[in-house]
């Protein structure tokens, strides 16, 4: 039961991805590219005071990709960077081991089933790469999902 409301949430967020738009005064910006499936993405941020005041994207790509954008859109506004950057780590773990889920994670618990499916935990991880490296590099490369 508990897959069935996540699978819904999933497709929901797929089929109309929140904050799903390019930003003219964004002042972070990143690219992303998932080989294995054809996801691409890019990612708009803007960083006021060290906290995300918004976050957008664009891009085409599978139903797992986009959902993930769309909810990692929705999780970041208001946090800082250090926030930011630690939901990532969350997220990645809940991806690829089997420690218990955080409940910092909120909404994007929705993923968990993804551990079952290596090959997607590319597609879901993306947005998060593309993320990383809106946040950390002074010129941010188009990202490559290689793990
Ligand atoms: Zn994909």
């Amino acid at each position: 039961m508990v897959d069935d409301l996540y699978q819904e949430i999933i497709l929901d967020h797929s089929k109309r991805p929140r904050n799903c738009h390019s930003m003219d005064d964004a002042n972070r910006k990143a690219e992303g590219y998932n080989p294995l499936c054809g996801d691409k993405l890019k990612l708009f941020l803007k960083i006021e005071n060290d906290v995300v005041k918004d976050v957008s994207f664009v891009g085409s790509g599978c139903a797992i990709s986009t959902a993930s954008a769309s909810l990692m859109t929705e999780s970041l506004k208001g946090k800082s960077r250090e926030e930011a950057l630690k939901l990532l780590e969350k997220f990645h773990e809940l991806l690829t081991t089997d420690t218990p889920i955080s409940k910092d994670l909120g909404k994007l618990v929705v993923f968990c089933g993804v551990r079952d499916y290596p090959a997607r935990v590319k597609c879901a991880t993306l947005a998060w790469h593309t993320l990383k490296s809106a946040l950390t590099a002074d010129v941010p490369e188009p990202v490559v999902t290689t793990e």
